[in-house]
């Protein structure tokens, strides 16, 4: 028996609410003329209150990772040094990028499931006294270990050093505060099928006017990703290239729930979902991957109990309940699981995860007692309750 709708609990693609869906479903339209024009208004005006900033958020047809190609080729220069301020896969990813468009990687070392220390990376800055440092490559939320940096603090670290800070906010932008122009940052790069629950298909970057100086010089190649062109096009209120309509409509639908709902109770709720799931975790005697004083507010990853498959425990949870949970990436694919908590996500499905979760774990003769983690998630909820709408 396959279920739906599945209880779609991945750190992206993420549910996408009926509404948005269904706005995606239109007769296509003529992307030179008026409606378009208005509709790319719409959603450039409510991206740039997401990622905080007055500068223009360029909309691509791509996933997250052309926003990251985007925010590398625009600001960089073959030959430059840049320096990878990894915690994970998408970390890795982001060094892989700038190294195969001709940059020198530096790497600022930082252990699996820890946020990068802004003293070391202001140590690492004072030393770099002639400035060979062009950017920081720095992921807001790192998925694949459950990690949040403080792009605060990190922002601070690097004081005066002219190092643009180049961020990967992938699974963070919509869940998380991120003040780009507060903060100063040059380059962020976020997609539409994490917190922004729409579905896959767009990508979204802004730069800096620092940034925006960094791209009059930058040299790396690029073409389809040149945001001079995106810049000259969205002058006129269309994008270069043939945008994926029905994502632009349902990306509209999903920032009007967005404000609806406010941008502080979004991140509230988001942070409530993650305290209840990392206390129902540890209350059935599991164990984090991420240092708790650093841990994700849209993702928990969750070391399996010695012995026990995690392809296995997910496939269950798959198809018993319909519950879909996401493994570990890279070198951790046999040590984590991870649960996704971003997007349009209630108590409901929190406490729905967490129950099929313990009966999955039990009949994999895991040694739990069923209820204590759905108990420990309540209890984070009833400490903190939602307000209930009248
Ligand atoms: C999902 C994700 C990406 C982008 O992945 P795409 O599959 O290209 O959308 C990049 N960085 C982080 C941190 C992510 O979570």
């Amino acid at each position: 028996m396959s279920f739906e709708p599945k209880y779609l609990m991945l750190p992206g693609p993420t549910e996408v609410p009926h509404d948005v869906r269904m706005a995606g479903a239109r007769p296509m339209i003529n992307h030179r003329g008026a409606d378009f024009t208005d509709l790319l208004s719409t959603i450039t005006k409510g991206l740039q209150e997401m990622f905080q900033t007055c500068q223009e958020v360029y909309t691509l047809t791509a996933s997250g990772t052309g926003a990251m190609e985007a925010a590398i080729v625009n600001t960089l220069s073959p030959g430059d040094t840049v320096l990878s301020c990894s915690m994970g896969v998408f970390g890795d990813r982001f060094a892989d990028i700038a190294k195969r468009y001709g940059a020198q990687v530096e790497s600022l070392e930082t252990p699996r499931g820890r946020a990068v220390d802004p003293a070391a990376l202001a140590t690492r800055l004072a030393q770099d006294k002639d400035h060979r440092i062009s950017a920081l490559l720095l992921t807001h939320n790192e998925t694949s270990t459950a990690v949040e940096n403080s792009l605060e603090a990190l922002s601070k670290a690097r004081g005066s050093h002219p190092a643009l800070m180049l961020v990967d906010a992938v699974s963070s932008l919509g869940a998380t505060d991120l003040r780009m122009d507060a903060w100063g940052l040059d380059a962020v790069a976020t997609a539409s099928q994490k917190a922004l629950m729409t579905p896959p298909g767009l990508a979204f970057v802004a730069l800096s006017e620092r940034g925006w100086a960094a791209a009059e010089r930058a040299a790396m190649p690029r073409y389809y990703f040149d945001l001079r062109l995106a810049k000259k096009f969205l002058a006129k209120g269309q994008t270069p290239f043939t945008p994926a309509l029905p994502q632009c409509w349902s990306l509209a639908a999903a920032l009007a729930r967005i404000f609806q709902e406010g941008r502080e109770p979004m991140i509230a709720r988001h942070r409530r979902h993650a305290a209840a799931t990392r206390a129902a975790v540890k209350a059935l005697g599991l164990s984090l991957f991420a240092d708790e004083a650093v841990a994700s507010s849209t993702v928990t990853a969750v070391r399996l109990p010695a012995g026990l498959d995690g392809k296995a425990l997910r496939a269950a949870l798959a198809e018993q309940y319909g519950v879909v949970l996401a493994g570990g990436q890279g070198p951790l694919e046999k040590e984590i699981f991870r649960i996704g908590h971003l997007g349009a996500v209630s108590e409901g499905h929190i406490l729905a995860t967490i129950g099929a979760l313990e009966m999955t774990l039990l009949s994999m003769g895991v040694d739990v007692t069923p209820g204590t983690g759905i108990a420990a998630a309540q209890k984070i909820y009833l400490l903190s309750p939602q307000p209930v709408r009248t």
